[in-house]
């Protein structure tokens, strides 16, 4: 209970339309799921109960024990982690939902028109110069989408929850104070099908896995409104990098069918060097779905050092280069700094 957040809450009834059992709610939440039948129910309003039609759920095949496995594995791979992570890690909690989000499908269009900048030689001999002028381009692209709009009112209740849509970051690589990280290691969230694998919705088997149903809270109208929003909002943003200028964009959404679909996770928390961190696996697939992870040792040593490597010898090769001795030493100085970090960096042991 303490996990919806509010303590106006108030605890209600209704009985289940398809098999009469009573279905206890939370006042807020508009989309129930008999635990009975499996039936869901929509409260479409006052008074007002309407049955969902297509109401799927895609079955776990990961129990608790197989999802921390997965975790620790994961955990294990990249070369910005510690070594040895996916073992030292230090499990502190696993949570196992089943979340409902609405499935949008839907297919975008967008048509662009543009200004991109050129430049051109003109002139010969003494009148030769470069000048600046604007070419005008245009352009369309499309894409299927199965978006996902989380069914309940605060994408925060719990981590992660906006992570699988399309384009959201969903790596965080904890850098801490190293100011050389170059924004390595964040990842965005790929268009994947999200309806693959759906079944009937039925309980079996879901509430002795540990697995907890939450109940949606908004409607399909609604979620199809944000659905639309976001697509444009990120076809937006696709168009922005096409031209140098874009001066006008149209994105159509066609909304092909909407689905309430219960998505299993498991969130684990796990502790390193003093500070937790979350993963969220996807029960289904076995997909890591976001992370956050420590950035090891080496990987910071190794971005120290070409950072310093490199801008030290291009500063020594323009020194010596031109004769300036004092800027070459510097620029030997700097990958100096680059050496004498990585040694500090390797004798100190802390990984
Ligand atoms: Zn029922």
């Amino acid at each position: 209970m303490a996990e919806t957040g509010t303590a106006l809450a108030e605890n209600k009834t209704l009985n289940c339309s398809n098999c009469g059992a009573p279905i206890g709610y939370v006042e807020g939440e508009s989309v129930l799921t008999c635990e009975h039948c499996g039936s869901a129910t929509m409260l479409a309003g006052f008074d007002q109960i309407v049955t969902i039609q297509s109401h799927s759920i895609i079955r776990p095949k990961l129990d608790e024990n197989a999802a921390v496995k997965t975790a620790r594995t994961w955990l294990s791979e990249g070369r910005l982690k510690p070594a040895g992570l996916g073992d030292a890690a230090d499990l502190k909690s696993v949570s196992g939902r089943v979340l409902p989000y609405w499935i949008v499908k839907s297919f975008a269009s967008t048509s662009w028109r543009g200004m991109n900048r050129r430049s051109r030689t003109v002139g010969s001999g003494q009148q030769r110069r470069t000048e600046e002028y604007w070419e005008p381009a245009d352009g369309r692209f499309s894409e299927n989408y199965t978006w996902p709009v989380y069914a309940r009112e605060d994408e925060a209740e719990y981590w992660g929850l906006k992570f699988l849509e399309p384009g959201q970051k969903c790596l965080f690589p904890d850098w801490r104070k190293f100011f050389f990280s170059f924004g390595m290691g964040s990842k965005t969230s790929p268009n994947a099908n999200l309806l693959e694998g759906k079944t009937p919705f039925s309980l079996d088997g879901i509430t002795d896995s540990g697995l907890r149903i939450v109940n949606g809270q908004i409607v399909q109208a609604r979620a199809e409104e944000t659905a639309k929003a976001r697509i444009i909002q990120a076809h937006d943003a696709k168009a922005s990098g096409k031209a140098t200028k874009i001066t006008d964009c149209d994105t159509t959404v066609t909304v092909q069918g909407t689905e309430l679909v219960y998505l299993p996770m498991w969130e684990i928390v796990y502790g390193y060097g003093g500070r937790d961190y979350r993963v969220l696996v996807n029960a289904a697939s076995g997909a890591v779905v976001a992370a956050e992870y420590p950035v090891g040792k080496g990987a910071k040593v190794l971005n120290f050092d070409l950072f310093f490597g490199i801008l030290g010898g291009i500063v020594a090769a323009a020194g010596f280069g031109t004769n300036h001795t004092g800027v070459g030493l510097a620029g030997l100085g700097l990958i100096g700094i680059a050496v004498v970090y990585t040694i500090i960096s390797l004798a100190s042991g802390r990984k």
